[in-house]
C-alpha cells in the first residue's frame, strides 16, 4: 500500500502534545497557513522534505518574482479555472478574504515594497524572492506580534503517508482519536518519525519541477484517504510540434516577438492574443503559449492534437500583406523578398518553409494567408516536470469551504495541490497564499470547536 512505512522501520511515536498542529510543505501555501496559526497563538510545526523552505518560491524569483497582479478583483478571479469547470467559485472566496491588495500589504509588512510593472503585474522592488522569504522565515521563527507562537521547522522530513492499520503506529493513533486522519509517518535523517496531530494542513504543491520538492507523490495517499484527486497535469507549459532536425538545430531558442496566437477548441472556446514565445528543440514555449496552454492541453487530451494559428505580422492588414507578397520579386530569393517587403526575419521564413507545402510557398495569395494565420499542430504538452505549474489535484467536492477534507476531519489542504489552475501573472502565488490562509482559519475553527 503506497504511503505506508514498512513494519521493520519501527517508528517512535511522538506525544500528541509535541505537535498539536502540523503543516506539511514549506512553500508559500504552507508558510502562510503557519503564519495565520502562529499569529493566533497556536504552536505549529512545519515539516518539509527539502533541506530548506520555499525552494520553488525562490526559483520563481529568479526571473523577477511576480507576486500578484494589479487588476481589479473581478477580472483577477476570472483568470482561475477550477477542475473541469469554467468558473472558480472556491478560489474567488479565498481571494475575497486575501486578494492582491492583501498580498502587497503582507509583503510590505515584511519590509518588501512592491511596484506595478507595465503589464499590470506586481513585483517586489528588488524583483527577487530571497529577501522576502528570508524576512518571512525570520518572522515565523521570531514573531513580533504579542501572543503569537513561534513556528518550529523540521526540514528533511518527508511525509510518507499514514501508518498501516495493523502497525504499532496505528495503535498510537487510536490513543489520540482527534488525530487528523491517522498517524503521520515521516522519513527523516534521524530515522522514521510518527506524529498524531490534532489538525494538519497539507500544502505539498503540485508536480512541476519535482527536484524542488513537490513531486505529487501524495496523490495516491490522499485518494486512499477518501479524497477525490484529479490526475496532475502540466499547466503553463510548452508543447511538442516535432520539428525537422534542420529546423530544430538551427532555430531552437529563437524568440518570435510581436506575433498573435489564436486557437479555438472543439467546443468553441477561443483564445486570441498578441505576445511572444520561443521555439524549442521539440516545439514551442513561453508566455504567449503558456497563456493558451490550458485550452491547448485539454484539446490534445480530447483529440490527440491541437492546431493553433499564428499571425506573424499582426500589425499589418491582410491586404497589406497580400500586396507585399504579390509584389514582383525579380531574381531575389523568397526570404530576401519577404524581408525587404515585410520585414520578416530568417526565423519567420524558416517557419513558413517548415510548415507549408512547397506549392503554398509559391502561391502569393496562399502564402500571404499563411503569414496571417500559419497553422501549427501541437502533438503533446511537455511533461509536468517541466511545467510552471500543475492542473489537477484534490477536487473541491472532496473539501469543505474551509478546505477540510470531508473524508478526514482535521485534515486540510492548500495551495497548488488543489484542483485549480491559473495563468502566469502572479495569480498562482496569490491563490496559494490565500488558500493557506483559508485552511489555517479552518484549523482555528476546528480547534475552537473541540
Ligand atoms: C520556474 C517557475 C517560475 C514561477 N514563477 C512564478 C511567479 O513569478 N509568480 C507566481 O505567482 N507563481 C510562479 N510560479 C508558481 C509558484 O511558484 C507555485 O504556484 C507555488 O510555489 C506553489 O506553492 P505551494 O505552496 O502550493 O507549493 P510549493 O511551492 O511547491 O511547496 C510545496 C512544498 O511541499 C514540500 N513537499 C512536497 N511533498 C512533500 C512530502 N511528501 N513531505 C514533505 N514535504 C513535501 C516541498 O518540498 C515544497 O517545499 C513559478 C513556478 C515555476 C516552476
Amino acid at each position: 500500500m503506497p504511503g505506508l512505512l514498512p513494519r521493520r522501520m519501527m517508528p517512535q511515536p511522538l506525544s500528541r502534545s509535541s505537535a498539536p498542529v502540523v503543516v506539511i510543505g514549506a512553500g508559500p501555501a504552507g508558510l502562510m497557513a503557519a503564519e495565520v496559526l502562529s499569529r493566533a497563538g497556536v504552536a505549529v510545526d512545519v515539516f518539509d522534505a527539502m533541506p530548506s523552505a520555499g525552494r520553488k518560491f525562490l526559483l520563481a524569483g529568479r526571473g523577477g518574482l511576480n507576486l500578484t497582479h494589479s487588476e481589479p478583483l473581478a477580472p483577477f478571479t476570472g483568470r482561475f479555472r477550477q477542475g473541469d469547470g469554467e468558473g472558480a467559485d472556491a478560489v474567488a472566496g479565498w481571494l475575497r478574504d486575501f486578494g492582491p491588495d492583501a498580498v502587497r500589504g503582507w509583503a510590505a509588512g515584511l519590509g518588501v515594497q512592491t511596484f506595478v510593472g507595465t503589464s499590470g503585474r506586481v513585483f517586489p522592488t528588488e524583483m527577487k524572492a530571497a529577501p522576502l522569504l528570508r524576512a518571512w522565515l525570520h518572522r515565523l521563527r521570531h514573531p513580533d506580534t504579542p501572543g503569537a507562537a513561534p513556528v518550529r521547522f523540521h526540514m528533511r522530513h518527508r511525509w510518507a503517508g499514514w501508518a498501516a492499520p495493523d502497525t504499532p503506529d496505528s495503535i498510537a493513533a487510536r490513543a489520540c482519536p482527534a488525530s487528523a486522519g491517522g498517524t503521520f509517518c515521516f522519513e527523516s535523517p534521524a530515522g522514521p518519525v510518527t506524529l498524531c496531530p490534532r489538525a494538519a494542513v497539507l500544502a505539498l504543491g503540485g508536480g512541476s519541477w519535482p527536484r524542488l520538492g513537490s513531486d505529487g507523490a501524495w496523490a495516491p495517499w490522499l485518494a486512499q484517504a477518501g479524497a477525490d484527486v484529479a490526475p496532475l497535469a502540466p499547466a503553463n507549459c510548452g508543447f511538442d510540434v516535432g520539428w525537422s532536425p534542420y529546423f530544430a538545430e538551427r532555430f531552437a531558442g529563437q524568440p518570435l516577438k510581436n506575433v498573435a496566437l489564436s486557437f479555438t477548441d472543439g467546443r468553441g472556446h477561443g483564445f486570441a492574443r498578441r505576445g511572444e514565445f520561443v521555439l524549442t528543440a521539440t516545439g514551442i514555449e513561453g508566455s504567449l503559449v503558456y497563456a493558451a496552454s490550458a485550452l491547448l492541453r485539454d484539446e490534445i487530451a480530447r483529440s490527440g492534437h491541437a492546431t493553433l494559428h499564428l499571425n506573424l505580422l499582426p500589425a499589418r492588414t491582410p491586404e497589406q500583406v497580400r500586396a507585399a507578397v504579390a509584389h514582383p520579386r525579380g531574381s531575389r530569393s523568397l526570404s530576401s523578398h519577404l524581408k525587404s517587403r515585410l520585414g520578416l526575419a530568417a526565423v519567420h521564413t524558416a517557419l513558413l518553409h517548415e510548415l507549408l507545402p512547397p506549392a503554398q510557398l509559391h502561391d502569393a495569395a496562399a502564402l500571404a494567408a499563411a503569414i496571417g494565420a500559419l497553422p501549427i499542430t501541437l502533438r503533446a504538452p511537455r511533461p509536468l516536470a517541466e511545467a510552471i505549474s500543475s492542473a489537477g489535484g484534490v477536487r473541491f467536492a472532496a473539501l469543505t469551504d474551509a478546505l477540510e477534507l470531508r473524508a478526514r476531519p482535521g485534515l486540510f489542504c492548500a495551495g497548488e495541490m488543489l484542483d485549480w489552475e491559473a495563468p502566469t501573472g502572479g495569480y498562482l502565488l496569490t491563490a496559494c497564499l490565500a488558500s493557506g490562509a483559508r485552511a489555517a482559519r479552518g484549523v482555528l475553527a476546528r480547534l475552537g470547536n473541540e
